[in-house]
């Protein structure tokens, strides 16, 4: 017979008691579920090795356990032996020696050896004075301390592992809760040792279901917690790339208007809305609105319509197909629908300062301030980028950090931050602003430890210590995909609508017979909306508006074709 759990149970502490006699196993069993069967889930265990292996899946699962009985005289391991190796692995739990009378020598001995809380001589009958009694103080001072289950994923890593930030930031922004334990702290550690896992790659992922995933890509992640990778048809009504507000817009709207639709993104939805910590000027939040929020909202409420949303999924080719549209996947798989909304906005641009790019995420963070804030408690941080998005980071990080310097290039910010940030930013009094600067060095071990800023005006260099740098430089279009398949701009940004043709003449190989429509790019049923639109507005609210519009001319498309 084996271990026994019930998966309704899980949530409730366990109390482990392990007897190598099925018989005595089974009354220790049967006298604590009369008494706690109500409030503690009874596990059972006919061996040390059964009995650790539950504690390991239980640890996994982040269950917690109670209190552990174990008997003295066991085969492979004997009971102060097993009681060792299970506070390696639950350190809180109460611990309870079964013994007969002729043990009660090695059982005191073995208080001090494995600090054992008690030991029962056997037989306890009757347990209401001799069994009941001990157990109930044990769990009195058990529940004195704090100990909750974690039913949530568990993510093991390293402050600097750069990997471990990204897959915090990729949970984070797929609304997925995580607890994060870093490996410097026991309980990673004994989570890393359930898992059998040596520590040297990082992160370890644990599932809610106790599963671990040593190093897990994006897409191994999304499929573990519950995240639609794969679409359910090949054939769609609307298919949108890009999962930022205009393709959640364009989701929301599609969906709720009939069309069988399915939105592709290559990451987490929410796009650089999802990094923002805090928008202030979105219609209906006069109190503003992070934009993990905002993003959750709208993801539920584009599947509540029923569009189907893949993450980690990236689009890597379009194409005309007769009247169908093909959008191709990387691993070269795809689908077909009827029109397709293009709404993959814009992307960080890099920084080319040498040392970054072996430093980005291990001290150095593109755009993901709000992952890493408790990271800067009382530390010197740097925010580059003059813009809104560096503004709102360096004023949420502020509230933990012990300086936050912004770094900007230009002569002052007046040109490219809206005028509310700048007044917010002047009242914060561990905030400051230095112009005319750029980094042109990143140095540090194996984390950041100095930049090397360089005044622009006069040329003079300087090194700083610093541990955390967040970059907010600018953006552009990743649309090299479309090449050849529908009209860009210099920039490569998606030219659409009357800006196809500037002169009022029809556009270059349209062949149909009338002018395209508003969002609709050089390719009929292909529009284009939010930031990835030449000349957008570059706002969220705009880009929104563009996904409800593009849905609207996808409809008058279909009527006409
Ligand atoms: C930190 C920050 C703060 C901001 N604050 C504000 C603010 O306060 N107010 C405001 O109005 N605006 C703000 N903005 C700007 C605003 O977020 C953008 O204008 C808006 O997000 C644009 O939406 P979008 O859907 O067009 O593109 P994005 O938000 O860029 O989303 C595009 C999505 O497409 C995905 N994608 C790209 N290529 C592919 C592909 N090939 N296959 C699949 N998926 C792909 C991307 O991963 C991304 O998720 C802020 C921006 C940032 C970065």
């Amino acid at each position: 017979m084996g271990v026994m759990t019930a998966q309704d149970e899980t949530s409730r502490a366990a109390i482990l008691t392990v007897d190598d006699d099925p018989a005595v196993s089974r009354a220790v069993a049967r006298d604590l579920r009369r008494q706690y069967g109500g409030r503690y889930r009874i596990v059972r265990a006919e061996s040390a090795r059964e009995g650790l292996d539950a504690l390991l899946q239980m640890k996994l699962r982040g269950d917690v356990v109670a209190v552990i009985l174990a008997d003295y005289r066991m085969p492979e391991l004997n009971g102060i032996e097993f009681l060792e190796q299970a506070m390696d692995i639950y350190p809180g739990a109460r611990r309870v020696l079964l013994t007969a009378y002729a043990d009660t020598g090695a059982a005191i001995d073995a208080i001090n050896v494995v600090d054992l809380d008690h030991y029962l001589l056997k037989p306890w009958d009757p347990p209401e004075e001799k069994l009941y009694p001990v157990v109930d103080a044990l769990l009195d001072a058990w529940l004195d301390s704090d100990h909750r289950p974690v039913p949530e994923t568990k993510i093991v890593g390293h402050r600097w592992s750069a990997r471990s930030s990204e897959v915090r930031e990729f949970l984070a922004r797929n609304q997925v809760p995580y607890r994060w334990y870093s490996t410097e702290e026991e309980e990673g550690q004994r989570l890393l040792a359930a898992a059998g896992a040596d520590g040297l790659t990082l992160p370890v992922v644990i599932t809610p279901d106790g599963e671990p995933l040593v190093e897990p890509t994006d897409a191994e992640l999304a499929a573990r917690v519950g995240l639609a990778t794969t679409p359910s048809q090949d054939f769609y009504d609307l298919i949108v790339v890009g999962g930022g507000p205009a393709g959640l817009g364009a989701a929301v709207y599609g969906a709720s208007e009939g069309l069988r639709t399915v939105l592709v993104e290559r990451l987490a939805t929410g796009g650089q809305a999802g990094q923002s910590s805090r928008i202030e000027n979105y219609l209906g939040f006069p109190d503003g609105v992070s934009g993990a929020q905002l993003t959750d909202r709208a993801r539920r409420q584009a599947a509540k319509f029923g569009a189907e949303v893949l993450t980690t999924r990236e689009v890597v080719g379009l194409e005309v197909c007769g009247s169908a549209r093909r959008v191709r996947f990387a691993d070269g798989t795809f689908i077909d629908a009827h029109t397709v909304i293009l709404a993959t906005g814009v992307s960080y641009r890099r920084l080319g300062a040498p040392g970054l790019d072996d430093l980005t995420g291990r001290g150095c963070y593109y755009g993901s301030a709000l992952t890493e804030a408790m990271a800067c408690a009382g530390q010197d941080v740097y925010v580059v980028g003059g813009a809104n998005s560096a503004g709102q980071a360096a004023v949420y990080l502020a509230r933990y950090a012990k300086s936050v310097t912004i770094l900007v290039r230009g002569s002052s910010l007046e040109k490219s931050m809206s005028y509310y940030l700048i007044r917010q930013i002047a009242d914060i009094p561990n905030i400051s602003i230095r112009t005319c600067t750029e980094v042109t060095e990143v140095c540090g071990e194996d984390h950041l430890e100095m930049l090397t800023l360089r005044n622009t005006a006069t040329g003079d260099t300087e090194i700083v210590n610093a541990q955390l740098l967040f970059l907010f430089i600018g953006a552009q279009p990743l649309t090299d995909w479309l090449d050849g398949v529908v009209v860009r701009d210099r920039m490569g940004f998606v030219v659409a609508g009357p800006d196809l043709s500037p002169d009022g003449e029809r556009p270059r190989g349209w062949d149909l017979d009338r002018m395209p429509y508003h969002l609709e790019t050089s390719v009929p049923g292909v529009f284009v909306a939010g930031d990835a639109r030449s000349e957008s507005a570059k706002r969220v609210a705009s880009a929104v508006g563009e996904g409800a519009l593009a849905v609207m001319l996808v409809h008058r498309y279909l009527e006409k074709t």
